[in-house]
């Protein structure tokens, strides 16, 4: 805030959007390298989405979800659920956003199994660098220490491990406190895009299945397509019992979550005292419905997914211009989904911020984590928008390197 807040210091304001554009307040364009926050998937002002919107905003914007329901969110409810072949996951549960998606999951698996005569199933393991949201829930399961508060007292019981291979050393007393494993699959964003080992979530899923733990998949940020397929979970054909969505459901246009889960779970809570007493004011938004069935709808009609390996293919193509570059130290590709670590360089000098400064001025909006600078453009992106994305990024990079 004290920089914020400094003279000569000029907040940017954005004023409208189109496409992978963004425009501030003095007409200056950028592109939207990051998807505002890893939300957007479609591009601003698509006229699908919009047009949703106002039609829903005609009928009415929003109503409780407390003891009623709407058109729209079963709508929306039967198009997620058959998302997976089978309908595996076959009951939702909708919140805001996405710390509250994950709060949603982590307390229905702990009350599950207190009323299912598992009582001492009351911890939730998570891994390493892990981020699951803000709330003081979410963060408890959270592995980035800046991101818990001061203390990190509180919240859930837990159980943190740096990798598949350690929950071999867990006790057998441990294993059997655990409620359910939460994880994001493929690649851990707010980690600075940490991908996992092919193969990992498989391996995870199959172990939490032999000992009939919950596996929570939080694809807050992976999911809609991020990572090339519509979830990542469905790269290594795993279906949790959880799917935490949000960002990127309503197509980055309106703040909404849902938790998916199965049949087995829900029929948990059916009966007297077995009340999920779990809800927002804003739970199932119409307008967020609405959206939400709009962005669904332009995935097929617009082909969002087919065109994806294309995209990915010329992202991959152009990050290997930066891999040379003497300051970059890694870069790491998740579908549409890119970290590039730069440095090494002091963690007080805080240049991956400055190489994204820097790549403001050639035309690109992102943010970094730590010294991995994001890339990770809604997937409507052209192929020259992502020559342009990357030559920003570069420009941004060298004349961090040359201040340095
Ligand atoms: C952003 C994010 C969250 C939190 O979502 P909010 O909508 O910001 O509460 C949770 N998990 C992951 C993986 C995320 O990227």
């Amino acid at each position: 805030m004290q920089a914020w807040c400094a003279d000569g210091h000029e907040p940017l304001m954005i004023t409208s959007g189109r496409g992978c554009e963004l425009t501030d307040q003095h007409g200056r364009t950028y592109l939207d390298g990051n998807s505002s926050i890893w939300t957007n998937i479609h591009g601003h002002g698509h006229p699908t989405l919009n047009a949703a919107i106002r039609a829903q905003l005609e009928k009415v914007a929003h109503t409780s979800f407390l003891g009623f329901t709407h058109e729209p969110a079963i709508r929306l409810a039967d198009e997620l659920t058959g998302l997976f072949p089978g309908r595996p996951l076959s009951r939702v549960f909708y919140s805001d956003d996405g710390s509250t998606a994950v709060e949603c999951a982590m307390r229905m698996t702990l009350q599950y199994w207190g009323q299912d005569g598992h009582p001492e199933r009351s911890t939730i393991l998570s891994f390493d660098r892990a981020y699951h949201g803000d709330t003081l829930g979410a963060a408890s399961v959270g592995g980035i220490p800046v991101f818990k508060g001061s203390g990190n007292d509180f919240g859930y019981k837990t159980l943190r491990v740096p990798d598949l291979e350690s929950l071999g050393r867990l006790t057998e007393q441990q294993v059997q406190s655990l409620a359910a494993v939460i994880i994001e699959p493929l690649v851990q964003g707010s980690a600075g895009m940490r991908l996992w080992p092919k193969g990992m979530l498989k391996e995870l899923a199959a172990w939490c299945r032999e000992r009939d733990i919950f596996l929570i998949l939080d694809e807050v940020m992976t999911g809609f397509g991020r990572t090339g397929t519509m979830f990542a979970c469905q790269q290594e054909e795993v279906v949790p019992d959880f799917l935490c969505l949000a960002k990127g459901l309503t197509g980055g246009y309106m703040p909404m979550a849902a938790t998916l889960t199965t049949e087995r779970v829900f029929e948990g809570f059916l009966g007297a005292g077995r009340t999920f007493y779990y809800g927002h004011s804003y739970t199932a938004s119409q307008l967020g419905c609405a959206a939400a069935l709009a962005s669904l709808q332009v995935f097929r009609e617009e082909q969002v997914l087919e065109q994806l390996p294309a995209k990915v293919a010329c992202l991959t193509e152009l990050l290997e211009d930066l891999r040379r570059l003497p300051r970059v130290m890694d870069v790491r590709q998740c579908g549409l989904v890119a970290g590039i670590e730069v440095g090494p360089w002091p963690a007080g000098e805080l240049r991956g911020a400055k190489a994204c400064l820097a790549a403001r001025k050639h035309g690109l909006l992102t943010r970094p984590v730590l010294d991995t600078l994001v890339l990770m453009p809604p997937l409507s992106v052209s192929l020259e928008e992502l020559a342009r994305m990357v030559a920003a990024l570069r420009h941004g990079i060298e004349e961090t390197s040359a201040q340095a």
